[in-house]
């Protein structure tokens, strides 16, 4: 089972893709958590090209295929593996936030990132993606400053990627549960709970 968390910044998936691996291990789950971009050490190199405010010139494809490849080397060295030996994955962050943030945050394609990942992940997609939704403004704020280069990004960007996370779940209901992002982390954890019940194996 592949579980990923999507949303805006400073909506919280942090905090509920922990909050969803304690409970899955209390049940007697074989869980792995990982997190998007940097799950491995090419990845890390990647996450600090990608999240450094010094990083300039870099064109919203290259941003695009960096991101593409983070995700491949995770995909092929962390979560295809943990799937194949029966783990439940929790991924912070997967292929939509690509779509959200180059696709209708940078304004490229959507299509075609959605194809370029396709190949980067070899077809492969959560059974389940929770979408922590709130207005940007309210995610933003819930940081002191800035603490990145897309964080930096003025607040317009950040409404295009909330837009388009909300469509790409409009778009595929069966694998999204869309939950209000400024409700309390108790009431947030209770509905993904509920949700993951009704797609586990016993
Ligand atoms: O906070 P987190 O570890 O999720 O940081 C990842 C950063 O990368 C976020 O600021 C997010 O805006 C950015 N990101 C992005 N495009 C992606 C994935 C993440 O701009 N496809
Ligand atoms: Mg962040």
């Amino acid at each position: 089972v592949f579980i990923a968390f999507e949303g805006g910044e400073g909506a919280g998936k942090t905090t509920q893709a922990r909050l969803t691996a304690i409970w899955l291990r209390d049940h007697g789950y074989d869980v792995v958590t990982t997190n998007e971009p940097g799950a491995t050490k090419v990845g890390m190199r990647l996450r600090a090209i990608l999240l450094d405010k010094e990083t300039t010139g870099l064109s919203a494809r290259a941003e695009t295929l960096l991101y593409a490849a983070d995700r491949a080397n995770h995909v092929a060295n962390v979560i295809k593996p943990a799937l194949e030996r029966g783990a439940i994955v929790v991924s912070d962050r997967y292929v939509d936030s690509s779509l959200a943030y180059q696709g209708y945050g940078r304004e490229l394609p959507v299509e075609e990132i959605a194809e370029v990942n396709r190949w980067a992940t070899d077809g492969l997609q959560p059974d389940l993606t929770v979408l922590l939704d709130l207005p940007p403004q309210t995610g933003l704020g819930r940081f002191a400053s800035p603490a990145d280069r897309m964080e930096s990004e003025p607040l317009d960007f950040h409404e295009r990627v909330r837009r388009g996370f909300r469509k790409l779940a409009e778009a595929d209901p069966d694998r999204y549960l869309v939950l209000d992002a400024t409700r309390p982390q108790e009431e947030l954890s209770r509905q993904i709970r509920d949700r993951l019940r009704q797609i586990l194996p016993d």
